[in-house]
């Protein structure tokens, strides 16, 4: 049984061919068209069709950047693709291609993926979470994808942190994305480094490594935002497990270290002694497992 999975990204769209196990046994990537709604279609079904030709697909499962609807299936907005309003991505690539289809907010599809076969394989109970640009989160409770009334839960990246805060790309002010995510750590690299050596996370990274102080407080500083998030998780949910993935976390100890240490003073302690805050497994590839995942069990 063969399922393909993808992931949109605001800028590549990638693809796999999953087996149902979650292994991923082909992988291709094509440039995400954000403004023409025919060719970001056309794109997705001939992703789909390249893989259709040498296997038989059972199913198609699509993680968006956005807010998808469980009541309607529509994608209603996707800040990152502004021609995803008000659509029904699923029905429009399964008229195309001929196969169930399915879709979802690509940190949920992610959320389940990690949940299904990777780092929280086995728990009940557990938050992913997802450093890019932005901040995506997905929920898994009682072993399912929770999505709320409406399909649009699990956003912690847009909880508010601080109302006079830094304006968020959602269009409002002082979201925990504003902090802790790639462009959290621009922003806060601004405020202790030269802006030209503040261009992305990456650089401030490899500055960090190079022992640069400024850049290791870049860090920190993240880190303990990550970390009092965690303990608000903890706090909220009392989950098994709390998976780190997305491009921020090739970082690795020096933003998961703080933010460990950060939770353990900020959570209880009986529910932080419970709960796990762990690296992704799948990363880069949880968002097309996922999304294969979604395809196998919907
Ligand atoms: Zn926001």
């Amino acid at each position: 049984m063969y399922y393909i999975g993808l992931d949109v990204g605001g800028t590549t769209i990638k693809a796999g061919l999953v087996d149902e196990a979650g292994k991923v046994l082909e992988s291709r990537r094509a440039v995400t068209v954000i403004d023409d709604l025919r060719r970001f279609v056309l794109t997705l079904t001939e992703l789909i069709r390249s893989f259709q030709k040498s296997f038989q697909l059972e199913a198609v499962g699509i993680g968006v950047p956005g807010l998808h609807s469980s009541k309607t299936g529509e994608i209603e907005t996707s800040p990152n693709i502004p021609s995803l309003q008000n659509v029904n991505l699923e029905k429009l690539v399964a008229d195309q291609v001929h196969l169930p289809v399915v879709s979802e907010n690509d940190a949920n599809a992610g959320a389940f993926g990690e949940a299904q076969c990777g780092a929280g394989a086995g728990c009940r109970h557990m938050v992913f979470l997802t450093l890019g640009t932005g901040l995506g989160s997905g929920l898994v409770l009682n072993g399912k994808l929770y999505t709320g009334t409406s399909g649009y839960g699990g956003e912690l990246g847009h909880t508010i942190i601080n109302p006079q805060g830094r304006q968020c790309a959602c269009g409002r002010r002082g979201c925990l994305e504003t902090v802790v995510s790639g462009t959290g750590i621009v922003a806060t690299a601004r405020e202790k480094m030269k802006p030209e050596e503040a261009q992305t996370a990456e650089m401030v990274f490899e500055a960090a490594l190079r022992g640069d102080a400024a850049a290791r407080w870049v860090f920190q500083e993240t880190g303990r935002w990550l970390g009092i998030a965690c303990a608000n998780l903890i706090n909220l949910l009392n989950p098994e497990v709390i998976v780190v993935g997305g491009g921020v976390m090739a970082s690795g100890e020096l933003l998961l270290e703080p933010a460990i240490a950060s939770a353990r003073v900020h959570a209880f302690g009986p529910s932080f002694r419970d709960c796990r805050i762990v690296q992704s497994k799948l990363w880069p590839d949880a968002g097309v497992i996922g999304a294969a995942m979604l395809a196998r069990d919907r």
